[in-house]
This record gives structure tokens, C-alpha cells and sequence, in this order.
């Protein structure tokens, strides 16, 4: 059979950046990429290195657009080869650089790679059902307001059909007085629905060591400003960053800012000392001490304890704690990207610390064996 349409595939393509929360890998969004880089770039623990501490850049509307418009040619290119065959599942032997290019992904240059990867991003959007759309890279919200509604309302007229447009937000940019109520309200109202916010902890000693550039303060009129917007706010914080030094204040005063907040979600991303970050250079000078797992359980014990939210509490990425079972490795706490649902699973989520600080902390990945790892 002649299929015409998968050469034509390769026209199109659009830019997808380095990273997106794993809540929305899991829904497979659609990647489409508003502005560049983080124009922070400056916390000790990650110091932009998940976009190659690369200068932040703008995009302009125009061309945030023709990266839709590429997408939208992609999906009715990739509609038509599935009916042509008979259905995804018969699309998805095709969607390999063999069958585009005739060469291996390794083999593949630049703008084959670029198409490849625009290509298998909205081929498995649609097929997991193109409901949610992520708008990278580390803080949308920092583009005019104008700017970022052209850009929502542009996505919802080309795919109806989504059901949920999510960002990444700084927490500093949300607190501002000139990102006003009224604006996320327009935001939220043109379809932009969850934003993500790394709060990494409450505690403004820490908050100020590890240099996020936000108080505790701003954390909370950043948080209840969105959620009052009418956003669905994802919280994430790291536990282990306070080190041995400020654990307990960490966990403490971190429940006391999500307590404030109460948002929908607070994910777990443990600390884990990323390469090219000074935190991982203070470290290895001892200036810095990594928490034991039990230490670490003990900590998010404490936190959950203190915690008093009506949303989910998540532990949906990999380097949460695990511990060896047989040549295995079993998650303490299950993975899914809705967790456990607070108050009512609370003591469940107590129950598995204390399960987790009776099994011989031996058996646990340590987090100094996740640096190496890219994550
Ligand atoms: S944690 Fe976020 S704000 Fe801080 S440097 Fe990394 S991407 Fe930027």
C-alpha cells in the first residue's frame, strides 16, 4: 500500500524543549514550547542544568503559533495514515526512523531528529486520546500577558478538543503585583487549567541558602493567587534539600507553606545533587551533608505529619524511596500521578514511613548512588 502521507510527515516539525513534569509524559501532552530555557537559572540544587544553564529567551507569538500549526499538520498527516491502516495501534510500527528515514535514531542529524521527535510527540498525544497540552519551558507566566492568552486561545481554536492546558509558573512571578488577579483570571478563563510550582521547601532559611529567590511569603500569596484564579496547582517539594542541617525545619515549616496553600497537588521530588550545580560542589567539599534514607522518611514523616491540605499528595517520579526486594527494586510509595488523596489517606501515608523505617536501611537507594544518573 502507498502511503504518501509519511513522506509528508517529514516536512513538519516544531520545538520541543528539554523537559516536562512526569504527570504530563504520563498524559502524554502535547509538548509545545512558549518560551526558552529558565530566566532564573540560579538555584544552588539546579542551576538551569535541566536546560543546559542556556540563556532564557522569549518567543514571539508568531512563531509559538507556526509550532502549533506544524502539530496540527503532524495529527491530520498521522489521522489519515491511521485510518489508511486500520487504526494507531497498526500507525505505531510506522512511527520509527527506520520506516521515515531508513537509518537508526542514533543515525539520525538535526532536523531529522527535531521532525522525529515533533512526530512521535503527537503520535502518542493522540493516541493516549490529545486531551492535555504542557506549555514549556520553566516559566510561561513571565511572557506578557497578551502574549501567553494569543497563545492559549490559539491552541484551544486549533485543538478543540483539549481539555487541559498546564504550565510550569515561578512562584516570584506569580506573587508580582503586575501579574494581576484579573490577568490569571483571563489565563484560566482562555484555558490555561494547571500550573506547576516548584516551592521546594517552605523554610525561608532555606529557601535563601539554596537561593530560589522567593520567601516563604511569596509562596503563599503565589499559591492562593492561583488557586483562587481558578487554577489547579501542583506544589513540588524536594525532601533532603535542608541536608542533615536544617531537616526538621525544612519539613515543619514546608507543611506549614502547603497548609497555607492548600493546593491540589503536592508532588515529592527527593533531592538528589545534580552534576554542574553548586550544591553538588559543597557536597563533595563536606559542606553539605546528604540525608541517610531513614533520615530522609523521617523528614517526609515529619512533613506529612504537620500536613493539613484537602488535594493529593503525590510521589509520582522515580527517584522517590525505594528499597532492594530479591534483584528488584520496590517503590515505597505507588507512583501514580494522583497519590493519595489528603485528609482521608493520610495515616496510610504515615503508615507506609513507618513500614519503609522498619526495613534495613541498607536495602534503600541511597542518593548518592541517583548522582550519576541523568534525571
Ligand atoms: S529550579 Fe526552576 S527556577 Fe530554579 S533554576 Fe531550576 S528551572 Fe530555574
Amino acid at each position: 500500500m502507498s502511503i504518501p502521507e509519511l513522506e509528508k510527515l517529514k516536512e513538519y516539525s516544531f520545538e520541543i524543549g528539554p523537559i516536562r513534569p512526569p504527570s504530563e509524559g504520563g498524559s502524554r501532552s502535547l509538548l509545545i514550547r512558549a518560551t526558552r530555557n529558565c530566566p532564573w537559572n540560579l538555584c544552588k540544587f539546579c542551576y538551569g542544568t535541566p536546560y543546559n544553564r542556556e540563556r532564557f529567551q522569549l518567543r514571539s507569538v508568531e512563531e509559538v503559533k507556526r509550532d502549533i500549526d506544524a502539530a496540527k499538520a503532524i495529527s491530520e498527516l498521522i489521522e489519515v495514515i491511521a485510518k489508511k491502516l486500520g487504526g494507531m495501534d497498526w500507525a505505531a510500527r510506522l512511527i520509527d526512523p527506520y520506516f521515515l528515514y531508513n537509518k537508526g535514531f542514533m543515525e539520525l542529524d538535526q532536523n531529522e531528529l527535531r521532525n522525529f521527535q515533533s512526530v512521535t510527540n503527537v503520535f502518542n498525544w493522540l493516541r493516549s486520546g490529545a486531551r492535555s497540552a504542557f506549555l514549556q519551558d520553566a516559566n510561561s507566566l513571565i511572557m506578557r500577558t497578551p502574549d501567553l492568552l494569543e497563545v492559549i486561545i490559539y491552541l484551544k481554536q486549533t485543538f478543540p478538543g483539549l481539555q487541559r492546558i498546564t504550565s510550569y509558573a515561578r512562584a516570584k512571578t506569580l506573587a508580582q503585583k503586575t501579574k494581576t488577579l484579573e490577568e490569571l483570571k483571563e489565563l484560566r478563563k482562555a484555558g490555561l487549567s494547571r500550573l506547576h510550582v516548584g516551592l521546594e521547601t517552605g523554610d525561608d532559611e532555606l529557601l535563601k541558602y539554596v537561593n530560589k529567590g522567593v520567601t516563604s511569603e511569596e509562596h503563599v500569596l503565589a499559591g492562593r493567587k492561583a488557586k483562587e484564579a481558578g487554577f489547579e496547582l501542583s506544589e513540588y517539594w524536594m525532601p533532603g534539600l535542608g541536608g542533615k542541617a536544617m531537616s526538621e525545619q525544612h519539613a515543619r515549616n514546608t507543611a506549614r507553606v502547603l497548609n497555607e496553600i492548600n493546593p491540589d497537588f503536592v508532588r515529592s521530588r527527593r533531592f538528589v545533587p545534580r552534576k554542574a550545580t553548586p550544591l553538588l560542589e559543597e557536597w563533595k567539599k563536606g559542606e553539605f551533608q546528604l540525608l541517610s534514607p531513614h533520615e530522609e522518611l523521617r523528614e517526609i514523616g515529619m512533613m506529612i505529619e504537620s500536613l493539613d491540605i484537602t488535594g493529593k499528595v503525590c510521589f509520582d517520579h522515580f527517584i522517590n524511596p525505594a528499597y532492594k526486594v530479591g534483584s528488584s527494586y520496590v517503590w515505597l510509595f505507588k507512583q501514580d500521578y494522583d497519590g493519595y488523596k489528603f485528609p482521608e489517606e493520610k495515616p496510610k501515608v504515615l503508615e507506609l514511613v513507618k513500614h519503609g523505617l522498619e526495613i534495613d536501611e541498607s536495602l534503600y537507594i541511597r542518593v548518592e548512588d541517583l548522582v550519576e544518573m541523568s534525571l
